[in-house]
């Protein structure tokens, strides 16, 4: 077979690492076309909720592909987006009221943060300078890696990344240093809005801080009148044990972002919710005042016709017991890791467990990650560690065998490291 052309992402071709080819998948498992098997246990990239090609969300998408394909959404609107959006703004924490549409994560925070500088500009007091949390991830665009943590991944282009603000993590313990950095932050530096995941920062080594905090960050921004977004594009759909992180802290955000598991991760869809207050400062009879961003595939009715599938299955099927019962079986498993002291920092929000496997370097290059991805993959599991820190985020259909297959084989992994 002659070399392929396709470059892939977040790869290193030159390594010759296998790239396995898949024809398809049904639940937590992936088929090759080779006949060999895998346990998807990272959701596709924490995509995947319920499960692989969930039959009633691949009946929607059927449904809707004779009927409507592709509608601009300039000026023109269509059925199942008027349906989503209001869906969305019934389940939404309180005060999201206006649904704005793009395709990505990435675009969802891009479009955020246009927001907020729009709303700021519109109102005659024009504020750019944005706050982010240490160790945040909200994609691989310029403004999204602007807002997110600098590293290798992004050090080419660093010169064309803005200047932003940054918040200490709330480490355990050091929880004050934030809220305090936070304080003085908003008071001298007039932030726009202050960008961050809530509960869990997943890119950033699936670091967990506690629902008290970020109802005191958010407390802190609505006294400074900062706007705060939060960036729940992993956090969203159940994954930290309720269907959005600001659920647990009793918060409403000034923008939030959705995307990955808005389909069920059936396909490529993603929603940025705003107030009354952000929309209004863009409400005008002035074209200059208008929201100025548009994607070709604005609310695609084929993937808001899947989003609004795995809605229903969010309102007619017990998806947060599944959530609940998942959780408990990740501690458990979680618990009975031993790993013989190469195992530090097990950790678990909801249905997420991650920890480090001892490592002299535990950079997001160390070689440890590759070589565990491949052990993981010789093994039948989709695997891939961040650096050494393995992590279990599975579709909530996985069965308590597959868990036990996966943690058989982290447990042997620490054998290794
Ligand atoms: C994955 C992710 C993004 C980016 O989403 P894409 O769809 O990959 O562009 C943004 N924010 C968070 C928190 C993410 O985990």
């Amino acid at each position: 077979m002659s070399r392929s052309p396709v470059w892939h992402a977040f790869t290193q071709h030159g390594l010759g690492e296998e790239i396995p080819l898949i024809d398809r998948a049904e639940g937590a498992t992936l088929y090759g076309a080779d006949g060999r098997q895998w346990i998807d246990c990272i959701s596709s990239w924490w995509v995947i909720t319920h499960g692989h090609c969930e039959p009633r969300i691949q009946q929607a998408i059927r449904d809707q592909t004779g009927k409507l394909d592709q509608l601009i959404f300039a000026g023109w609107t269509h059925e199942p987006a008027e349906t989503l959006a209001r869906s969305l703004v019934e389940i939404a924490p309180a005060g999201l009221e206006h649904v704005f549409f793009s395709d990505s994560g990435s675009t969802a925070v891009e479009v955020a943060l246009k927001m907020a500088l729009g709303y700021w500009l519109n109102r005659g007091e024009p504020r750019h300078r944005i706050l982010v949390l240490e160790h945040g991830y909200h994609g691989d665009t310029i403004g999204t890696m602007s807002v997110g943590e600098r590293g290798v991944y992004n050090r080419a282009y660093q010169p064309l990344l803005f200047d932003v603000g940054t918040i200490p993590f709330p480490t355990a313990g050091a929880e004050q240093a934030t809220l305090d950095a936070l304080d003085v932050a908003c008071r001298n530096e007039q932030p726009a809005a202050f960008v961050l995941e809530p509960l869990l920062l997943g890119a950033g080594g699936m670091l967990i801080y506690s629902p008290a905090v970020l109802r005191e960050m958010r407390a802190i921004c609505a006294r400074h009148g900062v706007l705060f977004i939060a960036d729940e594009v992993m956090t969203g759909w159940g994954r930290t044990g309720t269907r959005f992180a600001c659920d647990q802290a009793g918060i409403s955000p000034d923008i939030m972002c959705l995307s990955k598991g808005l389909t069920g991760g059936a396909l490529p869809l993603a929603v940025t919710l705003a107030t009354p207050a952000i929309f209004d400062a863009h409400y005008s009879a002035d074209r200059a005042r208008m929201f100025f961003h548009s994607s070709s595939y604005t609310a695609n009715p084929v993937a808001c016709a899947a989003a609004n599938a795995n809605l229903a299955i969010w309102r007619e099927e017990p998806v947060l017991e599944r959530v609940e019962q998942l959780a408990a079986m990740q501690a458990e498993r979680l618990a009975r890791l031993d790993g013989r002291g190469r195992i530090s920092g097990k950790r678990q929000i909801g249905t997420i467990t991650a920890m480090e496997l001892a490592d002299a370097t535990g950079n997001y290059l160390s070689t440890l990650g590759p070589r565990l991805g491949a052990f993981f993959r010789d093994r039948g599991l989709l695997l891939r560690p961040l650096g050494n820190t393995v992590y279990v985020m599975p579709p909530y259909c996985i069965t308590a065998g597959e868990l036990d297959w996966i943690y058989d084989a982290i447990e042997e992994a620490a054998g290794l490291a």
